[in-house]
Formats: C-alpha cells, sequence, structure tokens
C-alpha cells in the first residue's frame, strides 16, 4: 500500500515520530504489531538498503494515518524520510507479529520498556485511552535521562486519566530535578510497586541487549516462560 508522509514531529533530541496519510485506503492493524517500510529511493546511501521495520506507534483509533517512532541515528534510511516533503510516498506492508494484548485477558500486565522500546506500548496505551476498555497495566519506562523520555506527556496523561494503569519512569542515574526512580530493573523494584508478581503477564520491548537481560531476570525471580511476550529490536 502507498502511504503519504504526513507530519514529522520531534520526540526527543534523537527520536523523531513519522506519521502517514492513509487517503482513505482502508488498514486495519492490531496496538503493538510492526510494518515493512519500503522506499522507493534512497536520497543517501544505506547499506541496508531501503526497507526497514518499525512498530506501529499509532493506535487503529487514530483514524486515517499510522505512525512509526525511531531513534535517527545517521542511517540513509532515516536521514532520506528526515529530508523527506510532506507528502512523500512511500510502500508500507501489512501488519506482523503477535506483541499484541489478547482479547479479554483479565491478566495484569508489566509492560518493560528499554528506550525506544516504548514504541508498541505507545499504540497499545492510546487505543485503551480512545477505546474506554482500558489494560490493568504496569508501564516501567527506561530511560537515560529525562530528555530521552519519549511520549511522556501523553503517557502522563493516560496515567491520570486511567486508574489501572500506572506509570513509573526510571532514569539510569540522579539528575537536577528528578525526584522518580533511578537504576535498572531489579526483583527489589518491581516488588515496590508489585508485592505480588504471580499471575502477570510480563512485556518486554527495545534493543536486543536490554531484552535479554530482562528476560533473564525474569526468569531468576520466577516469572514463567509462559507468562513473558518479548519484541526485540534487531538492528540496535
Ligand atoms: C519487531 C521489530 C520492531 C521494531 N520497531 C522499531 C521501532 O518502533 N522503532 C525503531 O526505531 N526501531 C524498531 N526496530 C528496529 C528497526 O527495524 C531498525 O533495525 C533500527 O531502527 C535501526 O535502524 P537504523 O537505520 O538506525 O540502523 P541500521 O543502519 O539499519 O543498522 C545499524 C547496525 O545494525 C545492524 N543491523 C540492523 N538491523 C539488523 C538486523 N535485523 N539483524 C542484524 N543486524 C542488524 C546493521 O548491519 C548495522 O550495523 C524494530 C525491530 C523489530 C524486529
Amino acid at each position: 500500500m502507498r502511504v503519504y508522509l504526513k507530519e514529522r514531529r520531534t520526540e526527543t533530541p534523537d527520536v523523531i515520530s513519522f506519521t502517514f496519510d492513509l487517503r482513505g485506503q482502508p488498514f486495519a492493524y492490531k496496538p503493538g504489531q510492526y510494518v515493512y517500510y519500503e522506499l522507493d529511493e534512497l536520497a543517501f546511501p544505506d547499506e541496508r538498503g531501503k526497507r526497514r521495520h518499525f512498530s506501529l506507534s499509532s493506535s487503529p483509533t487514530e483514524e486515517g494515518q499510522v505512525m512509526f517512532t525511531t531513534k535517527m541515528r545517521g542511517s540513509g534510511f532515516k536521514e532520506t524520510l528526515r529530508h523527506a516533503p510532506i507528502g512523500y510516498e512511500l510502500t508500507m506492508e501489512t501488519p506482523r507479529g503477535s506483541f499484541v494484548v489478547p482479547e479479554g485477558d483479565a491478566r495484569r500486565h508489566v509492560f518493560i520498556a528499554g528506550g525506544i522500546g516504548i514504541t508498541p506500548y505507545r499504540s497499545i496505551l492510546r487505543h485503551a485511552a480512545d477505546s474506554g476498555a482500558p489494560v490493568d497495566a504496569f508501564l516501567f519506562y527506561f530511560n537515560r535521562s529525562a530528555s530521552d523520555i519519549a511520549f511522556r506527556a501523553e503517557l502522563e496523561q493516560w496515567a491520570a486519566q486511567m486508574p489501572a494503569f500506572r506509570l513509573v519512569h526510571v532514569l539510569s542515574g540522579p539528575e537536577a530535578g528528578w525526584s522518580g526512580e533511578i537504576g535498572r530493573l531489579d526483583e527489589a523494584l518491581l516488588r515496590k510497586y508489585l508485592p505480588d508478581l504471580a499471575g502477570s503477564l510480563f512485556w518486554i520491548s527495545g534493543p536486543p541487549p536490554m531484552v535479554k537481560t530482562y528476560m533473564e531476570l525474569l526468569a531468576q525471580i520466577g516469572v514463567p516462560e509462559d507468562s513473558l511476550r518479548r519484541d526485540s529490536f534487531t538492528g540496535y
């Protein structure tokens, strides 16, 4: 399907959201899925070529458009999009992936995001906020510093709006003006907010080294394999 660049929004100093207009074409997807995008031409060289996959950071409730959000690191693919004019056309493939909240699942969800790994949760939470069927969820959102927190205002608004959704920001280290959590994910941090970990479904999304570390930690503290979901963003 052809889609058309509608908006570029700077989320943090190195994270940009790209929104594409569907121009009335139907496109069904579930919050948490990802898609492949293919450029017609690269404006900057890229040894990995013209195709990349990204989670949809938009929700299906944001009709008529889709969005992905990415960390800019200089690749030709991303620089082409950074410099493209509004209306720029590219191809988007069908949605894929099973990082999707099962319908009717009554379990508490423990969402764990490392940096750019926030993207599928933004979709899931925006969908919950819009549809009026909020998920029972904690989001532990890890970032290096406060300036790296993408979607901060929206997430805080949804936490205020949905009593069953609780947001825990965690920064890598102390910084001026920060009174929230600092450090890495460990059992003490989880238990501070969730004294009873049993019966929850744990979700991890982010760069592969972080996903691996957190999977191992959750296994060590006794979270069973069938209560773990992961979205590993290969390429980071
Ligand atoms: C399910 C899924 C969802 C994703 N969602 C997002 C998202 O929402 N936002 C986001 O920013 N990124 C997401 N990614 C990662 C994304 O596809 C890109 O790989 C990433 O953004 C890096 O792209 P780049 O152009 O900056 O770097 P690149 O120039 O593409 O890559 C940097 C380096 O990593 C290596 N590399 C890249 N990809 C792979 C790979 N697949 N396997 C092995 N080596 C690789 C390259 O060879 C290069 O050395 C997702 C990945 C997956 C699998």
